[in-house]
């Protein structure tokens, strides 16, 4: 962008922000005590202490607002509540602040080809503070080479909260003086989820690519040379930009580590380590293959298209980055993430369109088990601790992903899991799951325990991971959530031994060292552990307390909530 454009964008931005007055405050409101000066002379104000924490507890509170005066705290607190972060600090800071760059110094070096691709960028949200819309707008529009940004289209998904109408429609009509057709807004008349608003963009987007991300994030320098370049070079390569963090608290910014895009069997997002063979390449600004996307992508905006966009059928939250992630994968493109461009997104306290995505993650993760997974989808089930029949969730009708699938040739998942992602491990041999129950008291279940910590309890049944227990036909019994990747953390019940107390221990490492970790159970029988001789029991302590023990049988016996294959009776109990 020329520099005298630039400055004019500066200045907007800055007239911008003196417009925003989210709760009847100016942004250049005094809010600090400080000294003033009275007709000439300083008036020395007695200093008063801090001013009394209204909220202690809150989370917005802990490392940011030490000297803020009680009302404004009020008013900041109500604000956090309401959107998940600091829009109390969001509306205070200058809307083209700058940014660390936080890419490794060889991204600087790189060159692009003179012609690259044009660019759609698309910001998808519902009830975001229009100062955090306003500077994702300004850091694309500082940051994005201008003959190579075609449009900025803005998908509101049926938001709720007042200024993201008449106020986000003028701030538009204020950028486009400068900026003719740039940006684009459109509205849904009813709330439809994130994939499917995405959906929406992709669909109203014309340039060459697009990028469809999150509306609480600020690009940061030289974010799309990289993703263009990229995509003419291959058009079927989805790509993930690198993410930092921007605090929800105090919007410093942290830079993460390189990562890849992983998924557990919940397929709830996590990182994983970048390959090895990538780290052979020598070369920290090339791309690294990645089995999945966190939800933020670019694409090329045909190709996207042609592998079926995302799934409309997800609702609310979640799922729709691991459908997107398995179809491009198994139908014949490939993930990347770009280590020379980077994102910059608010992780946000909480989110102000739900308050548990359980119930969405759970049954959008089941369309995704059940379209792409196949003989592995029962890991899903698993996972959610769900049985596979009549698991009495609604995921929807299919068919039409299916038909995808079909028309599109796709590979099996056991080629991705084999191909793409082999740390992520399936276990075949589990025969019942679910909650454990002794039966001298059916009210209580087999728990973790407390976290650090390796002794397991009995506790009241709950409907929480802590209390998921796997049987493995080998003998393995874990206790707490399903981990199942290659170097895991899973944990194995344990009998140490000498004393009377079980432990849970790492189950590789318990293996290797020959602690006791293998139990003989059947369905509603004792649990015996197979070098010792001794029984998993529950003791009858007074004031009701049960503890949970080791010792000589005395023929308790224990259920688990559902079975499954070779062992028992299928169903539930
Ligand atoms: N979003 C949406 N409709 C919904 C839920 C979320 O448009 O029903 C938007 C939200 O405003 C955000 C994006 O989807 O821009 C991703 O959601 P979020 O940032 O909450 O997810 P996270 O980044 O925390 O995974
Ligand atoms: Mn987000």
């Amino acid at each position: 962008m020329a520099l005298k454009e630039r400055e004019e964008s500066m200045r907007l931005a800055v007239k911008q922000q003196a417009n925003v007055e989210d709760t009847g405050m100016k942004v250049n409101d005094e809010v600090h005590l400080a000294p003033k000066a009275v007709q000439g002379k300083v008036v020395e104000t007695k200093k008063p202490g801090p001013p009394k924490k209204l909220f202690p507890s809150s989370a917005l509170f802990r490392q940011w607002g030490e000297d803020l005066p009680e009302a404004e705290q009020k008013k900041a607190q109500d604000l956090f509540h309401r959107f998940g972060y600091n829009v109390y600090l969001s509306n205070r800071l200058p809307l083209n602040r700058s940014l660390p760059d936080t890419r490794d110094s060889r991204c600087l070096q790189k060159t692009y080809p003179p012609q690259l691709p044009s660019l759609s960028v698309i910001l998808i949200f519902m009830d975001e503070a229009l100062s955090i819309i306003q500077r994702a707008i300004t850091s694309i529009i500082n940051r994005t080479p201008p003959q190579l940004l075609k449009e900025i289209i803005l998908v509101d998904d049926f938001s709720s909260n007042g200024e993201l109408k008449a106020r986000l429609d003028e701030t538009i009509e204020v950028y486009s003086q400068l900026h003719p057709g740039l940006l684009k807004i459109i509205r849904h008349t009813e709330r439809k989820g994130l994939a499917h608003a995405r959906n929406t963009g992709w669909g109203a987007a014309a340039a060459d690519v697009v990028a469809i991300l999150d509306a609480h994030v600020e690009v940061n320098a030289g974010w799309a040379e990289p993703i263009l370049a990229r995509i003419q070079e291959d058009r079927t390569v989805i790509i993930s930009p690198v993410f930092d963090n921007i605090h929800f608290d105090n919007f410093k910014l942290t830079k993460y580590p390189l990562a890849v895009d992983g998924f557990n069997w919940e397929l709830w997002c996590r990182y994983d380590p970048v390959p090895e063979s990538w780290i052979a390449l020598d070369d920290v600004t090339a791309p690294v293959r990645s089995p999945s996307i966190m939800g933020i992508l670019a694409a090329d905006r045909l190709f996207l298209g042609e592998i079926g966009a995302l799934d409309d059928g997800m609702l609310v939250y979640g799922g729709e980055n691991v459908e997107l992630s398995l179809r491009v994968w198994q139908c014949g493109g490939k993930i990347e993430v770009l280590p020379c461009s980077r994102v910059a997104h608010l992780e946000r306290h909480h989110k102000p369109y739900a308050s548990d995505l359980g119930a969405a993650l759970k049954r959008n993760a089941l369309r995704v088990a059940e379209v792409w997974m196949d003989e592995y989808r029962h890991m899903v089930y698993l996972a959610w601790n769900l049985p596979l029949q009549n698991s009495g969730i609604d995921y929807g009708d299919i068919s039409s992903r299916r038909a995808l699938r079909e028309k599109l040739k796709c590979k099996t998942f056991d080629w991705y899991l084999k191909n793409v992602y082999p740390i992520l491990k399936p276990i075949h041999d589990i025969v019942g799951y679910g909650r454990m129950r002794n039966s001298l008291d059916k009210g209580i279940c087999l728990d973790q325990g407390p976290v650090p910590g390796n002794a397991p309890i009995m506790y009241t049944c709950h409907e929480f991971s802590p209390q998921n227990v796997y049987y493995r036909l080998s003998g393995e019994l874990y206790v707490g959530p399903l981990v199942a990747e290659h170097q895991d953390a899973q944990r194995c019940l344990t009998d140490p031994g000498l004393r009377e107390k079980p432990t849970l221990e790492a189950c590789s490492k318990a293996a290797q060292s020959q602690l006791h970790i293998y139990w003989d159970f059947k369905q509603g029988g004792a649990v015996i552990n197979r070098d010792t001789r001794r029984c998993l029991e529950v003791t009858r302590e007074l004031l009701g307390a049960r503890v949970l023990v080791l010792r000589a049988c005395t023929a308790q016996v224990w259920e688990i909530q559902y079975t499954l294959g070779a062992w028992g009776r299928p169903g539930t109990l």
